[in-house]
């Protein structure tokens, strides 16, 4: 799964600290019409940096149009083009199996059900991973996969529970159920799929169920039992698009702004003296994944991922939760690859470029002044890849 490791990325480029008291405050540089950092490294604090990424678009200077997926109406050469990348994307995706996005070799921690949470905590951390799929050794089966959303939830339970963190120790991952219901959380579904199928059919499902990653789950001939063959995420799924698909994804000459790539409104940002509970209420409220850090005139300083909670809770440090999002922030590991910006006139295939080349799992948009305008996930860069254009009655999972 090396996509859950945290390595060091190969676009890095540093850039100037912009808050006195914020302990890992950085802002991006400015990009050249090529779409590489123009500018010489500048000093960085704590191994943290904000590589500005992808290139603006060079001709395009589109009015903001907000389309729907099925909006297929514009006709220009640049749609024309455009299109013709999307379906050589989607046909690939199509003759491609998710069995193929794996590399040749990797590793898989593979964790029983009966572990306890706290044990599972620092497995993770010793290996440098952020998940991993659950095993059911009593019946034999896959059990689901344990994510950041889970030690999430782990805190939420300590939060409406506070007389329970005696027991929290005590919690094994075979309890994470229960602790979904009793914080009245939507038990998440269980999905995976086989790696022989389509890859298509695993981005589906993806985009159906809101899920960051699925895990590949085999059956094995001899004995029937499930077996669990590796963990895809939208990550390495866009990797191996963009890796793959170079005369496809540089057709895809529209910017940002034209297509409505990302979140524009109602952005959960926070700032570098919250607490890190309070951004963890946020990303439930929102159920996101990430949350900008911004200072008081908008300007982005840092982004708080969900896996930056994990390093806080590490030693069962449920109560240090009140620390600020600039003290967590400072733990995150010396090897943390980077934060992504783009700006609204930046294209999808500079975008693709960037994820050929690096480690990017979200991109913030910014404005010149590197005021925070959106935010682009991962996923809404597969919902339209997948299917902008197509009809309704094709988007079926
Ligand atoms: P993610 O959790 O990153 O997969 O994002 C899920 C959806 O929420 C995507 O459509 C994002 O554009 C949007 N999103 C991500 N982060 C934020 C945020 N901080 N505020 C508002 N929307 C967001």
């Amino acid at each position: 799964m090396e996509d859950d490791t945290r390595t060091p990325a190969e676009m890095a480029h540093p850039g100037p600290a912009t808050e006195d008291s914020a302990p890992v405050a950085s802002s991006p540089t400015t990009t050249s019409a090529a779409g590489t950092n123009s500018s010489g490294p500048l000093p960085l604090r704590h191994g943290h940096e904000l590589p500005f990424v992808a290139a603006p678009s060079s001709y395009l200077r589109p009015k903001p149009i907000s389309r729907t997926m099925s909006d297929n109406r514009a006709s220009g050469p640049l749609d024309k083009e455009q299109m013709q990348g999307l379906r050589g994307v989607r046909e690939f995706l199509k003759v491609r199996t998710s069995y193929d996005v794996l590399p040749l070799s990797f590793r898989l921690v593979v964790l029983d059900n009966n572990l306890l949470i706290r044990k599972s905590l620092n497995i993770l951390i010793q290996n440098g991973i952020v998940s991993a799929p659950l095993w059911d050794s009593k019946n034999s089966t896959f059990a689901g996969l344990l994510t950041s959303t889970d030690f999430i939830n782990v805190i939420q339970y300590y939060c409406q529970y506070p007389d329970e963190i005696g027991n929290i120790d005590q919690f094994r991952l075979c309890s994470l159920r229960d602790i979904e219901r009793a914080i009245g959380v939507l038990p998440l579904e269980t999905v995976s799929v086989h790696p022989m199928r389509p890859l298509y059919e695993a981005c589906r499902r993806m985009l159906k169920t809101r899920a960051r990653r699925i895990p590949l789950v085999d059956r094995d001939d001899e004995t029937g039992r499930e077996m669990v063959v590796s963990v895809i995420t939208q990550y390495r799924i866009l990797k191996f698009i963009a890796v793959n698909n170079e005369q496809y994804t540089m057709l895809l000459k529209k910017a940002v702004r034209e297509l409505g790539l990302g979140t524009y409104k109602d952005l959960a940002t926070a700032t570098m003296g919250s607490s890190v509970l309070d951004v963890i209420h946020l990303m439930v409220k929102y159920n996101i994944s990430a949350v900008p850090i911004i200072d008081k005139n908008n300007k982005v300083l840092n982004l708080f991922e969900a896996v930056d909670v994990i390093p806080c809770i590490k030693g069962g440090a449920y109560d240090e939760l009140s620390a600020t999002v600039g003290e967590a922030l400072s733990r995150r590991a010396e090897e943390f690859g980077g934060i992504y910006t783009c700006n609204e006139d930046d294209r999808l295939d500079a975008i693709f470029d960037t994820i050929r080349k690096s480690r990017v799992h979200r991109l913030i948009v910014v404005d010149d002044d590197n005021r925070l305008k959106g935010i682009i996930s991962l996923s809404d860069i597969l919902k339209y890849v997948l299917l902008y254009g197509e009809e309704d009655d094709d988007i079926e999972y």
